[in-house]
């Protein structure tokens, strides 16, 4: 399957200079981790060609391999005149659409020729991505508001082709949305996807109003998808985010001496420093956090001297309104400056010009406080990447509610910058933070970039694209089911024995493996699990993956050798240590130590699990230990994990299917890892990370009679 990209903007930029032509890469997490996806994929890049040499190093058809160092993809470049870029990229997209998405309706400027020529400029992407199409099957990736047409022109022209689109900025509500002449026009572009993502839940509602309001469509608001003229579009959010592994590297690798140059770089010597930075924008709010720094310094004093804000504001627009935005920022800061500096201090550093990701991580690093105060913003990557940058834990962030990223970044500070009286005391609040409770925020925030990242975002997107293109094309199609035992299928109970399946549940089972294969995946012995189950032509996995009986017999590979030794020397020890202990039972399941501990008394737990650690101490280079409800194991390392069956079940039964996995504990998790590119997790619970969840166990039965419904649809 061939993947192309479309956006606006290109990856490579050829300039000539005199005689030669250089390469640049625009700067941004979001373009560097879909060059990775491309180099991957060997796809197609498709964007408008905006270098002064881009058009001296393409072939006829516009195209271009890269990179330029090691070529692994194509770049294909569309054409623009000055007037189209004027009237198209300048006029509907940044004065229509950008304003309009963004709340700020008096700076919506709206000219005819502005959406005639946003017409035939998404005309010609279109044209230009369907040269591209031929005897392959082609999935398309659509990037944000310059392009909304570009989805149905495709369709139209080639209906195969899955197409999935990622709305980069927010999306109004319907109210809104409505004083959009074209606003019929642009839903019925979007609604050619196959798959439509926003940043956040509210947008993705807000679309659906607004399709509902606008069209006659069908709106389902519980799998999030509109059906019109015959064609459904999946709606998801995808929160996009950033390479924390590459901000909190840069941040780390920083000496003392780094952060002392770039201190006396700044010319800064103030106890206390704030950051900003953004590109030079309205909707960042800039005129407003100002006020705040002003009303700061005017109510606290003693912070006279002592703070120091850093506010970094590159322009990237060169036309109205953004020139009379930065007078009136350039009017403000000047004016503050005055205000309060003294010979050897003043409040507020200001810089224009571009600071490049590896050295941004440094100022970030130096901040105390980060000062996001968007008046609307989709994501507002800024903040991930500051967060991403306290390698040392210590900064604080003040984050707009009305960012997209506020929804996921719980131990912000939330700021509605409206409030500016507010707003000055957060900054104080910040500042005089207790190091524990700063550290304890910061430690929170860097768990959920880190495990949300960049990497995972665009993984998301693709493997749902991938999901809708078995949906269209899916000559297998259909799902692979795959379900854990104990506190997914059956309640957890006091004793191992003790866990049955409840009738019900067995019946719906029954049914749905006669629509979809199925398989239970568990940490019980294989031969224990199945007489549990006791349903015929399904798949089971025993101990977390280290056994498999196929429908015929065990699954060689699965069986192999393990070394029993290590488990039985470990047992003794176990054992040894708290065989005695009330509650405590331990069970040899073969292949796996379970010491279960549910029914021990909750005061002498800790003592319990400690003492078992210890132990496992002394064979981390042997066993791996996992920790389940009630329960903690050990397996050889080199045993199959519940992830290893689950993908030796896709390649040997699943082709062209999609997994769904429904499990409830850590060990579930190594199946997730395989499935979620490709598939959907379900966790019983929010203990353990999953793409969706249930309520609690209970739910199981319900949810596999719908499951069933939807199959037999
Ligand atoms: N940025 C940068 N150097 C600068 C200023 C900004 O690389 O000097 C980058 C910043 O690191 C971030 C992006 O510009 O990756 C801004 O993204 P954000 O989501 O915060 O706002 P947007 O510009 O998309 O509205």
């Amino acid at each position: 399957m061939k993947l192309i990209v479309v956006s606006n903007r290109e990856p490579y930029v050829h300039r000539r200079t005199g005689d030669t032509i250089s390469v640049e890469r625009p700067a941004g997490g979001l373009t560097s981790a879909l060059d990775n996806v491309l180099k991957t994929l060997n796809g197609t890049w498709l964007a408008w060609g905006s270098g002064s040499g881009d058009r001296e190093i393409v072939d006829n058809r516009g195209r271009v391999p890269v990179p330029p160092s090691s070529p692994a993809y194509v770049l294909k470049r569309v054409w623009l005149s000055p007037n189209e870029v004027d009237n198209y990229y300048t006029g509907y997209s940044n004065r229509v659409l950008w304003p309009l998405s963004h709340l700020t309706l008096d700076r919506v400027y709206y000219r005819r020729q502005y959406w005639d020529s946003y017409r035939r400029v998404n005309q010609k992407f279109a044209d230009s991505i369907v040269e591209e199409t031929g005897e392959e099957e082609v999935t398309l990736w659509v990037h944000d508001y310059h392009l909304c047409l570009v989805p149905s022109l495709v369709k139209q022209a080639a209906p195969s082709v899955t197409i999935g689109h990622f709305w980069h900025i927010p999306w109004p509500d319907w109210g809104t949305f409505r004083i959009l002449p074209q606003a019929k026009d642009v839903l019925e572009g979007l609604l050619a996807n196959d798959l439509l993502g926003f940043q956040i839940p509210l947008f993705v509602k807000n679309f659906m109003n607004c399709a509902k309001e606008s069209l006659d469509a069908g709106i389902d608001y519980v799998s999030s998808s509109v059906t019109y003229n015959g064609h459904r579009t999946l709606l998801r959010a995808f929160p996009v985010s950033v390479d924390f592994a590459f901000f909190d590297a840069a941040a780390a690798s920083k000496k003392a001496y780094a952060i002392r140059r770039l201190k006396e770089h700044l010319g800064i010597t103030a106890e206390y420093i704030g950051i900003g930075v953004d590109r030079l924008e309205y909707t960042k709010a800039l005129l407003k956090r100002l006020q705040a720094i002003d009303l700061f310094f005017e109510k606290y004093h003693s912070f006279i001297g002592r703070f120091v804000f850093i506010q970094v504001a590159v322009p990237t627009r060169l036309s109205e309104p953004y020139i009379s935005y930065k007078k009136s920022v350039e009017g403000l800061i000047a004016r503050i400056n005055d205000k309060y500096s003294t010979a050897a201090w003043k409040p507020i550093v200001y810089i224009t010009t571009k600071i490049e990701h590896r050295d941004l991580a440094l100022y970030y690093r130096i901040a105390d406080v980060a000062i996001i105060s968007s008046v609307y913003d989709g994501m507002n990557l800024v903040a991930k990447e500051y967060i991403a940058s306290q390698s040392d834990e210590k900064g604080v962030i003040i984050l707009s509610e009305f960012a997209g990223a506020s929804e996921e970044l719980i131990g912000s500070l939330p700021l509605n910058p409206y409030d500016i009286e507010t707003f000055a005391g957060n900054i104080k609040k910040a500042l005089l933070m207790p190091v524990e409770e700063k550290r304890s925020r910061m430690r929170a925030l860097r768990e959920h970039v880190k495990t949300n990242d960049l990497r995972k975002w665009t993984g998301d997107f693709i493997s749902a694209i991938e999901g809708c293109h078995r949906e269209l094309h899916g000559a297998e199609g259909g799902m692979f089911l795959f379900l854990d035992y104990d506190g997914t299928l059956a309640p957890i109970a006091d004793r191992p024995q003790a866990a049955v399946l409840d009738k019900d549940v067995r019946a719906v089972m029954d049914r749905l493996r006669t629509v979809c294969p199925m398989a239970v995946v568990s940490g019980r012995m294989l031969s224990d699990i199945m007489d549990r189950v006791g349903i015929k032509d399904i798949i089971y996995v025993g101990n977390h993956g280290a056994e498999i009986w196929d429908g015929t017999g065990i699954v060689p590979g699965s069986d192999g050798p393990v070394d029993t030794g290590v488990l039985d020397e470990f047992k003794e020890r176990v054992s040894s240590v708290l065989g005695d202990v009330d509650g405590v039972v331990i069970e040899d399941k073969g292949r796996t130590i379970s010491v279960h501990y549910r029914n021990v008394d909750p005061r002498r737990i800790d003592r319990v699990t400690g003492d078992f650690r210890r132990v496992a101490d002394g064979y981390a280079d042997r066993l791996r230990i996992t920790s389940g409800k009630g329960v903690l194991e050990a397996r050889p390392l080199d045993a199959w994990d519940k992830g290893d069956a689950v993908s030796w079940i896709l390649r040997n039964f699943g082709a062209g299917r999609m997994p769904v996995y429904v499990g409830d504990d850590a060990t579930d998790e190594d199946a997730f890892r395989v499935i979620n590119r490709t598939g959907v997790s379900i966790s019983i619970g929010r203990n353990i990370h999953a793409q969706c969840y249930l309520g609690e166990q209970a739910e199981i039965r319900e949810f596999l009679e719908w499951l069933m419904d939807k199959t037999t649809k």
